[in-house]
């Protein structure tokens, strides 16, 4: 029989392509969207599938579903930290408090009522500003709890939180992984994140605007590994309980990409430095040690080669 699997966040940049790759695998997908930062348009190849189901809904509410399910993956919260955008979550910050901790909440409970097996998308945003690198799945964070970016941060420490304590008090079969900054096809080009923006400013001969002095580091994962990633930390055997960090380890300053993507564009633009938005992160580099180990992923994707894909499908816009 078909297996059935639910995503929160089906409509965002990283849900619909989950959700084309669960299709690809032969599941039966409801996508669940409110569509606040997410975009039907991502979905128009999907929607003539007939193994496809899109639920518009916001998880604030349960949801009402009469069948069957065996997984569900709870992506669903706006995620962009840029207050420039208007799909940032500093615009939206009620929403994603309540997305990551009323809608966990939803979600859990209907992966009891079907036993089905549930993942939460909690992210690198957990560990703040984090003090040490690379960052371990073990390492509690520098999170500030009031901040700009706090709705977020603590939205999915709340997140982790009651998942955990689902697995202890009932004994779901749930999972966390931590997502670091992942870019590709289907971001939006107003989503406000550094990889969009300054591939968007370049190709239209705007100024990239690098923040601070750019010596802020990220590391960059293309979505094609961390679809990869997300489905074998739900599909493995022995990720129970588990927290996986899923990233590209490749670290790079915020300068030095906003470089490579002039060159790879051989953009006339110039690059023009703009304040540094409060508490931003001076570093993220994700440890994938136990990622590698647990479920045999890697990104397989090199940096360049995935800014070219990104750069060929903004062109193509
Ligand atoms: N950034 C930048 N210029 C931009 C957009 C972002 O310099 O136009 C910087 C931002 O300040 C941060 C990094 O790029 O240090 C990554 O930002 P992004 O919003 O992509 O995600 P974050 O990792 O902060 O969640």
């Amino acid at each position: 029989m078909q297996r059935a699997v639910l995503v929160t966040g089906g409509g965002g940049f990283i849900g619909s392509h989950l959700c084309q790759s669960l299709l690809d695998d032969n599941y039966v997908v409801f996508c669940v969207d409110n569509f606040i930062t997410g975009d039907k348009n991502n979905l128009k190849n999907l929607l003539n599938n007939p193994q496809f189901v899109l639920l518009e809904h916001d998880i604030m509410r349960p949801i009402q579903q009469n069948q069957n399910l065996d997984y569900i993956f709870h992506l669903a919260s706006p995620a962009s930290p840029n207050k420039k955008s208007p799909r940032s979550y500093i615009n939206y910050p009620i929403e994603t408090l309540l997305a990551n901790s009323v809608g966990t909440y939803h979600l859990l409970e209907l992966s009891l009522k079907y036993g089905a097996k549930f993942l939460f998308a909690s992210s690198s945003e957990i560990y703040g500003d984090p003090a040490i690198s690379p960052q371990k799945e073990d390492y509690f964070g520098n999170v500030n709890p009031n901040g700009i970016r706090s709705c977020y941060d603590e939205g999915k420490r709340f997140g982790e939180a009651i998942t955990f304590s689902y697995i202890r008090k009932y004994n779901l079969d749930a999972r966390v992984i931590r997502i670091f900054n992942t870019y590709g096809p289907l971001m939006r080009a107003d989503d406000g994140r550094v990889v969009s923006n300054f591939i968007n400013q370049a190709i239209n001969s705007k100024p990239i605007t690098v923040y601070g002095k750019g010596t802020q580091t990220r590391s960059l994962c293309f979505v094609d590994d961390m679809v990869l990633g997300i489905k074998l930390a739900m599909f493995s055997p022995n990720t129970k309980a588990e927290v996986f960090n899923l990233g590209n380890p490749d670290e790079r300053t915020i300068l030095n990409i906003a470089k490579l993507i002039k060159n790879m564009t051989k953009s006339s633009s110039e690059i023009v430095f703009e304040d540094l938005p409060i508490d931003d992160p001076k570093g993220r580099k994700p440890d994938i040690s136990k990622a590698k180990r647990i479920l045999g992923w890697e990104p397989k994707i090199t940096t360049i080669d995935g800014l070219k894909k990104t750069i060929n499908y903004f062109k193509s816009l």
